[in-house]
């Protein structure tokens, strides 16, 4: 079976959000939720970047006098997520944290959370599930910076600067079909400092969810390769979420890596939520990125935990099925390699400290 590191999962929110119920225990195999460590060993996934999602509060979703997803003649809009409060955002990020830490201990040395290349490599060899620590969205860090290594220290890996909303460092874009990306202004000086300390400590910045103006900001900024954990190509499903041609080449010049999702509303063509969609539509889009750059810069990011996936790849214990697909799609086994985790091991080592 083909290794898999996959570049996205929402889980940890998710385990954390279902309060005493406990129907997904990460130790243990159930129905309920995308990932736990028996799923896992099924697909085939050694590990992934383990996001921190912050929800805004006291949004009505289902409010019918004041509707979040709208439909317009072509498409819909959701309407823009307001900023959450930093404080709310840190005691939320630091219990989640603890819970991890509390994972890491119950698993007994079969799961853990990675803090350098070598680490990750020999979690590989000794069959250990490998944990990478991410924030999708700043907001927890202190606007002067002043708490980042603190986090650092407490295994920060990866940062996504925003979510889909704006914040003190950037402005995310705004669930819209069909629209590009270039919604809003860019980094904030905040953010612009934000790019040089994570150069500078080894984090490895994500561009997911940024809007066109803060990711040419970060392309001219960063000093690292250029990362996008989770998204899909403009060009097959004109959504906000995915990125446009510019900034595939731009990726690709920086030696970057771009993590393909597998939810229906962001490959489809129509952008429609199809839970019976054929994983075929996931490798158009990974045969995209491959004949405009190149095999290097294509990985898995799947967004499990964060979204509905469609029904052939219901969990992580189905992944053996889009590997068939890839290969069946005319991909050898040392192409298959780099898409299912070489390129982000390489990544790791070229970003982190
Ligand atoms: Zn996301």
């Amino acid at each position: 079976m083909i290794p898999i590191f996959d570049g996205h999962n929402d889980t940890l929110v998710k385990l954390y959000k279902q309060g005493k119920s406990k129907k997904q225990n990460f130790l243990n195999k159930s129905t309920y939720g995308h990932i736990d460590l028996i799923r896992a060993q099924e697909g085939g996934l050694i590990g992934g970047i383990f996001s921190i999602n912050v929800p805004n509060q006291n949004i009505n979703l289902e409010s019918a006098s004041n509707p979040r997803l709208q439909f317009t003649n072509n498409g819909y809009e959701v309407k823009m997520n307001p900023p959450i409060d930093h404080k709310y955002a840190k005691d939320f990020t630091n219990s989640i944290i603890q819970n991890l830490y509390n994972l890491e201990k119950q698993a007994n040395g079969i799961i853990k959370i990675i803090r350098n290349y070598d680490e990750i490599t020999n979690c590989i060899t000794q069959n250990k599930f490998s944990i990478v620590l991410h924030f999708e969205g700043a907001e927890a860090i202190r606007k002067d910076l002043k708490n980042l290594e603190n986090y650092y220290d407490k295994g920060l890996r990866a940062l996504g600067l925003v979510w889909s909303r704006p914040n003190e460092f950037g402005y995310g874009v705004p669930f819209k079909f069909p629209h590009t990306p270039n919604i809003g202004s860019g980094l904030t000086n905040y953010g612009k400092n934000l790019i040089k300390k994570c150069n500078e400590l080894g984090i490895m910045i994500d561009l997911a969810h940024i809007n066109e103006k803060g990711f040419m900001d970060v392309a001219k900024l960063s000093t690292a390769p250029l990362i996008v954990s989770h998204t899909g190509v403009f060009n097959i499903c004109k959504s906000t979420r995915n990125i446009t041609d510019k900034e595939i080449d731009i990726i690709g010049d920086s030696d970057g890596l771009i993590g393909i999702y597998f939810d229906p509303i962001n490959l489809l063509p129509s952008s429609m939520p199809d839970k019976n969609m054929s994983l075929s539509f996931i490798v158009d889009h990974i045969d995209y990125i491959v004949q405009r750059i190149n095999i290097n810069h294509i990985a898995f990011g799947s967004d499990f935990d964060g979204t509905e996936m469609p029904k052939l790849i219901k969990d992580v214990s189905y992944y053996p099925n889009l590997i068939d697909v890839l290969k069946d799609r005319g991909y050898s086994k040392t192409s298959l390699e780099k898409i299912a985790y070489k390129n982000w091991l390489r990544i790791f080592k070229e970003t982190w400290k």
